[in-house]
Order: C-alpha cells, then structure tokens, then sequence
C-alpha cells in the first residue's frame, strides 16, 4: 500500500487530502466549504453520490463538543472551579462556537476514520474512493 494508516491519521489530523496529502479539503474562499475534489490529485471530496456521508461528520462534531468542551466546563462548575452563572454562560457559548471551530477538523476526521478503516480505497491505493460493487462491507 502506498498510503499508510500513520499517513492517513497525520493527513487528517491536519486537515488535508487523505489521498495525496496537499491543502485542498477546503475552499480557499470559504471557511466552511468543502472543495468538490482535490486539485493535486483529483481524489473525489465531495460524494454527491454517497448522500449522508459526511452526516457522520456531524456526529463526531457533536460528541467532540461534548467530550472536550461541555464535560470539562461542567467538571470545572462540579468542583467549584466556576460558579454557576459562569459555567452557564461558558456552556451556552461553548455549545455554539466549538461546533464551528471544530467544524473543519470534523470534516477532515470523518474522512480520516472511513481511509483509516478502508485504506485499500484510497485511489493512491489502487481504490476507487469508496466502497465498490467487488467490496462487501
Ligand atoms: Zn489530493
């Protein structure tokens, strides 16, 4: 295999081409706007025929919220750390801006977990960019 899984894990940890590595997830002119596909290597982002793919991403979003943000901001109000006024308006805050600070690297993660378990479809691994007809999973 050319890519490999420490690859595909530093490529989507740092928000970039799972197939080739270059900086084109994203539109240059946009903040939230995934590119169509990746203009090095061509590798498909968008999967306008695999509708609900990135909808995962939108729960790795949530629990990510949850586990880094509002858990610690409530452990900080259970031991007195913040008063209660203080861990509200944190958590108010927090539920709304770190989904959309995090919003790019959920992308990018959730592309980072589908190569991580099927690296064999990355195209640079000989792959079509999903799951084909001769693939049963
Ligand atoms: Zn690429």
């Amino acid at each position: 295999m050319k890519v490999t899984r420490v690859q595909i894990i530093a490529r989507g940890l740092a928000n970039r081409c799972p197939n080739c590595g270059a900086k084109t997830l994203f539109r240059a002119d946009s903040l939230f706007q995934v590119n169509k596909e990746c203009s090095a290597c061509g590798f498909t982002i968008e999967r306008n025929n695999d509708e609900g793919f990135y909808l995962g991403s939108a729960s790795l979003n949530y629990g990510m919220t949850i586990v880094l943000y509002l858990v610690p901001v409530a452990l900080l109000w259970y031991f007195n750390v913040l008063g209660g006024r203080t861990a509200a308006v944190l958590a108010a805050v927090g539920a709304i801006g770190f989904p959309i600070l995090f919003y790019r690297s959920s992308r990018s993660w959730w592309l980072m977990n589908y190569y991580l378990a099927f690296p064999h479809h990355l195209p640079a691994n000989g792959g079509k960019g999903r799951a084909g007809e001769d693939d049963n999973v």
